[in-house]
């Protein structure tokens, strides 16, 4: 937490999250705090004592997350022996606090089938003592293999993942959250605690991809039906447009400082025609669209294919198209914001607690465009030049569990724009610096205000 004042922090809504990963995170064994190997042990141990062997025939894992080994005294990371210790005969499995990097015991490692003799895969690295032998710690795409291993959670663990996820989201002052990659199961879930009066007004809409699109809406078509008024509500479809900075595979108008090669402006995962066809679905099936788009170039093909659609339909697309992350926006672009669409509209839906974490990497992979990133005090002047409410054109989320939903981060990064304690000179763009107040208007739900769930 970086702002200490709280007051205020009620009525808020998270418009771009994940529910069930969110309450897995908070379920796993914490290590976050820890500040020694016998600390992280200690934890582990004390998962060990309190978890069943076996469930259904097959062992239960430790599952733990948050691991710094900057934060230890001993800066490295348990010996294989030492996990081995703490936790005997089962699977555990020790998770950085940034998700690029593990460390599993024997039994983990065996059930992921990581020996000696295995090679690296590519993008990733199995760590080996002097003689060659793992020792448990697995790097980047070297963990996938572990995940792979790990069983699949039970809808009982999974019920009580989503529990734990509310109950921490109202505990912060959310009244309203943005599922931005919904499974039918978690819809049915959403649907049975509400009718079991659990959700108690707490509002979900949720997008899904387009693998998991129909199946959704066909399990929410049933329960709206009945009752339209349920705070569980389908919004519609997610894309992913382009990839992510730090990997530079986002889409960008320019190369990044440090291109891959052959992709010097990212990578685009659609065609223009391609986004111009989902967005006529939309058009015909009446379902909003939330499109992920880090990149300029990403949200300018958006904008773009928005405005074609929009002319092809007689200025009224009727859906709305949220543009997810927008993390760099070109000046050329921000008057399309308020401009496109009458009724619907577009929407940008930020995250700037992400400028905390990504700073660095704003200004090694493209210190060229680090003045347009999270540009917040441009869309809301372009928002007032339109005569358009900035709070019905830019939406607050945190992406959790990317990092941790807290509105503190949120206003931090839009009131400062640099991480707490950083000099002031450290700041990205300050001149996109926004007000606490203004911050945390865009953090309010509407429920209530303008219908349930709006967006
Ligand atoms: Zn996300």
């Amino acid at each position: 937490m970086t702002d200490s004042d709280n007051t205020g922090w009620t009525e808020l809504r998270d418009a771009h999250l994940h529910l069930l990963n969110h309450g897995k995170a908070l379920a796993a064994v914490q290590l976050a705090d820890c500040t020694s190997v016998a600390d992280v042990l200690d934890r582990v141990r004390g998962a060990h004592a309190a978890l069943p062997e076996h469930r259904a025939g097959a062992p239960v894992w430790i599952d733990a997350r948050g691991l710094r080994t900057e934060g230890l005294a001993e800066r490295r990371y348990p010996t294989l022996a030492e996990l081995d210790e703490a936790s005997p005969g089962r699977p555990a499995v020790l998770k950085s606090f940034d998700y690029h990097a593990l460390m599993g015991n024997t039994p983990a490692l065996l059930e992921a089938g990581i020996e000696a003799s295995t090679v690296d895969p590519p993008a990733g690295v199995i760590v080996r003592d002097g003689s060659g032998v793992p020792t448990g710690v697995l790097l980047e795409s070297a963990c996938n293999a572990m995940y792979a291993a790990q069983p699949v959670d039970t809808s009982a663990q999974r019920s009580e993942q989503l529990r734990l996820a509310i109950d921490d989201l109202r505990s912060r002052g959310f009244v309203e959250v943005h599922d931005m990659k919904a499974t039918p199961e978690l819809a049915e879930l959403l649907l049975e605690m509400d009718d079991r009066g659990e959700l108690d007004g707490f509002g979900v809409t949720m997008y899904a991809v387009p693998d998991e699109f129909e199946r959704v809406q066909k399990v929410m078509r049933y329960a709206v039906r009945e009752d339209t008024n349920r705070p569980v509500r389908f919004g519609g479809l997610k894309l992913f447009i382009d990839g992510t900075l730090n990997s530079r595979t986002a889409w960008m108008l320019e190369p990044f400082a440090d291109p891959l090669p052959a992709h010097p402006t990212g990578i685009p995962n659609y065609t223009p025609e391609q986004i111009e066809m989902y967005m006529r679905r939309a058009h015909h099936e009446r379902f909003d669209i939330a499109a992920h788009a880090i990149g300029d170039g990403a949200v300018r093909a958006l904008l773009d294919a928005y405005e074609v659609v929009e002319k092809q339909f007689g200025e009224e697309p009727g859906f709305t198209l949220r543009i997810e992350h927008a993390q760099f926006i070109d000046e050329a672009d921000l008057p399309r914001f308020a401009r496109a669409g009458k009724k619907r509209a577009v929407i940008a839906s930020l995250q700037p607690c992400h400028l905390l974490t990504d700073m660095e990497a704003i200004e090694r992979l493209v210190p060229h465009r680090a003045a347009r990133s999270f540009p917040l005090k441009d869309l809301i002047d372009a928002a007032a030049s339109a005569g358009r409410d900035p709070a019905e054109m830019i939406l607050l989320g945190s992406d959790s569990p990317i990092v941790e939903p807290d509105p503190a981060d949120n206003i931090q990064a839009a009131v400062y724009r640099r991480r707490a304690g950083m000099d002031a000179e450290r700041a990205i763009a300050p001149e996109q610096a926004i007000t606490r107040e203004a911050a945390l208007g865009l953090h309010r739900s509407r429920i209530g205000r303008s219908g349930a769930c709006e967006v």
